[in-house]
């Protein structure tokens, strides 16, 4: 399955109009070579393709990478790469621009002289926002990793603790279950601190009556997780309940507008209108969703500016949300995959109002 993802990416050489293309972006680098490590770089030519590494990591390469001659380099990296233009007679270089440092770039400029470097205008995450069905099972147990962790964590948070303290034991809980690292930092936002929007786990004590919005995912074996949900630790007052129910009805209706064809910015406008016609239309600050795969936010983003239309294999998140500053704020996200006739939610923790 991995050398069709080169096959893909050597197909868009003459629309780009380059003939050679250097990537180092560890999620695109790694996906198109099935390398497990950091630190490497791929030199692609129609005639032959490079996976370029250093001592440290020759073996796994040899062991790991499909689809690449694999290459031990003594750096400057830059040196090396002006060797193989030349060899390859390359004239025009895709680079990806969005990470290629200044600094490298000049020095790129100076080495390769003669030689135009061309913007790969994210190619390899355009490619990657279509999973395979590898890659939909890693995440599918990345999310039921997540799955596992909400649940534990239910029965572990009382009032006196701090954020920081379930932060952890959710994050522990996931790595015994086999993620090898986070998706990203674990939110708990607890009482007014449920209003921002990305609260990242504080001292804060969780108290009677708050909101707490947990924010967390995993990594499993290169792919993410993510998911979100909110919950008042005792009973829930009337304010609580409305706002929370408004998020729920804008994730439902999104949700089950997910299927081929339908576009990311309609997609988020589904949501919006109902939080707008609630009145919380500017407590709904940020876009409904992203893709997510090696990267926890990636193509596609599900906003009123996206371009992008739905396709079979995409998987992205539907996570409305309600912040009101001085009071909390309520974020329900779900994992979602669309599929030939619609969508299948990958996460499975329930989302009705839970009052611990
Ligand atoms: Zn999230
Ligand atoms: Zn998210």
């Amino acid at each position: 399955m991995i050398e069709k993802r080169l096959e893909k990416f050597l197909s868009k050489f003459e629309s780009l109009g380059i003939d050679g293309a250097f990537v180092f972006k560890d999620e695109n680098r790694n996906y198109l070579s099935g390398f497990t490590g950091d630190d490497s770089f791929l030199f692609i030519t129609n005639e032959k393709s490079y996976f370029i590494t250093d001592s440290r990591y020759t073996e796994q390469a040899q062991n790991e990478v499909v689809g690449f001659e694999v290459v031990e380099y003594k750096p400057p990296i830059h040196d090396f790469v002006a060797s193989l233009v030349e060899k390859h007679n390359v004239k025009r270089l895709g680079v990806e621009e969005d990470r290629l440092s200044f600094s490298d770039y000049i020095v790129y400029k100076e080495k390769l002289n003669g030689v135009e470097l061309v913007q790969l205008e994210q190619t390899i995450e355009k490619i990657r926002m279509i999973k395979d069905a590898e890659e939909i099972k890693l995440i599918e147990t990345a999310a039921s990793i997540a799955d596992k962790a909400f649940e534990h964590i239910l029965g572990f948070i009382k009032v006196g603790m701090t954020e920081i303290e379930v932060a952890l034991e959710l994050e522990f809980f996931m790595k015994k279950l086999g993620a090898s690292a986070l998706s990203f930092p674990t939110i708990v936002a607890s009482g007014n601190r449920s209003s921002l929007p990305h609260g990242t786990a504080s001292e804060k004590v969780i108290n009677e009556g708050d909101f707490i919005t947990l924010d967390f995912g995993c990594v499993y074996k290169g792919y993410c997780s993510d998911m979100t949900r909110t919950i008042v630790l005792g009973k829930a007052n009337e304010k609580q309940k409305e706002i929370y129910n408004t998020v729920l009805e804008a994730n439902e209706a999104a949700l089950k507008a997910v299927k081929p064809g339908i576009s990311c910015a309609a997609l988020d406008k589904i949501a919006r209108d109902i939080i707008v016609e609630r009145g919380y239309g500017e407590r709904f600050g940020h876009g409904l969703g992203h893709g997510v795969g090696r990267e926890v936010h990636e193509l596609p983003y599900v906003n009123a500016r996206s371009k992008f239309d739905l396709e079979p294999g995409m998987v992205i998140t539907d996570e409305p949300g309600i912040y009101i500053p001085g009071f909390g704020g309520v974020r329900i996200e779900e994992l979602v995959l669309v599929t030939k006739d619609g969508y299948r939610v990958l996460s499975k923790s329930p989302k009705h109002l839970i009052e611990l």
